[in-house]
């Protein structure tokens, strides 16, 4: 919605990052298009439930929003396929009480579609809602998907990484893997989770900042009691923490996906 994101989105694929990723509820995707092809290399689309009346009342745009945001990420497939750098297109379904039952109707969809599925439980600060953790529904769920996984289907994770999730298991955390701005330039220390800001990228020295931070800041605990599920603070944890299974599985998913055409091997 911000008047700058079409050309944040371009200015971001200039810096050369070998992946960018942007994250969408989908429902304006076909207008930014022209910025995402060339420059996005993950397009992230969100969608909870297939379940139209749920799914229009979540949006709170009216009757036929989700009927509206499934056609955008088809016209995205349409451009990703005819373009020179064609971007993974994912759906995401943020995992919540309300909708355990309706992730199976979203993974196939994406299955069936060539796209691929990501599952993350919600977040409320940075704890799942207690009625996921006692839930054996929100279990069968990512039993569900590890199985899929197993028989190669695009998922996003590791193996690993779907088992923390489905466990809420705890984890050693490395947030500042990850560089967190918020959209005026406030660095966050050590987590966007904490929303705690050290001072701005736009004026400050990043390094001094956190040199500064890791002296002056209440030292991180580990693990975090916090071990917040998400898939930035927890994947790349992950990676830091085991770099052996996350990169063995990662090339046997690939070499079982390029066996499978999923993938071409410049992709590999
Ligand atoms: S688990 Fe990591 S990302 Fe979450 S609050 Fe703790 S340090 Fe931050």
């Amino acid at each position: 919605m911000h008047p700058d994101a079409g050309s944040v989105i371009r200015g971001t694929g200039e810096l050369g990052f070998r992946t960018v990723v942007l994250t969408t509820n989908g429902e304006r995707l076909p207008e930014f298009l022209p910025h995402i092809v060339g420059n996005v290399t993950d397009l992230v689309v969100s969608v909870d439930t297939l379940d139209a009346i749920k799914a229009d009342a979540w949006y709170g745009k009216g009757q036929g929003t989700l009927d509206r945001v499934l056609e955008n990420v088809e016209h995205a497939n349409r451009a990703r396929a005819a373009a020179k750098r064609p971007f993974t297109l994912t759906l995401a379904t943020v995992v919540t009480p309300n909708n355990m039952d309706d992730v199976y109707d979203v993974y196939d969809y994406a299955q069936q579609r060539g796209y691929r599925f990501s599952a993350s439980p919600e977040l409320q600060g940075v704890t799942p809602p207690k009625q996921l953790r006692a839930s054996d529904s929100y279990r069968a769920c990512f039993d569900f998907l590890l199985a899929e996984k197993a028989r190669g289907g695009d998922i996003f994770g590791s193996v690993q990484y779907l088992e923390h999730l489905r466990d809420f298991r705890p984890f050693v955390c490395h947030p500042l893997t990850m560089l967190a701005v918020s959209p005026d330039g406030g660095v966050f220390y050590p987590c966007l989770e904490k929303a705690n800001t050290i001072g701005s990228i736009l004026t400050d020295d990043l390094h001094e900042l956190r040199r500064e931070a890791s002296r002056t800041c209440k030292r991180q605990t580990q693990p975090c009691p916090c071990a917040c599920p998400s898939p930035c603070a927890l994947g790349l944890s992950l990676l830091v923490e085991r770099p052996i299974r996350e990169v063995s599985e990662a090339i046997s998913g690939g070499f079982r996906a390029l066996r499978t055409g999923r993938v071409r091997s410049n992709r590999l």
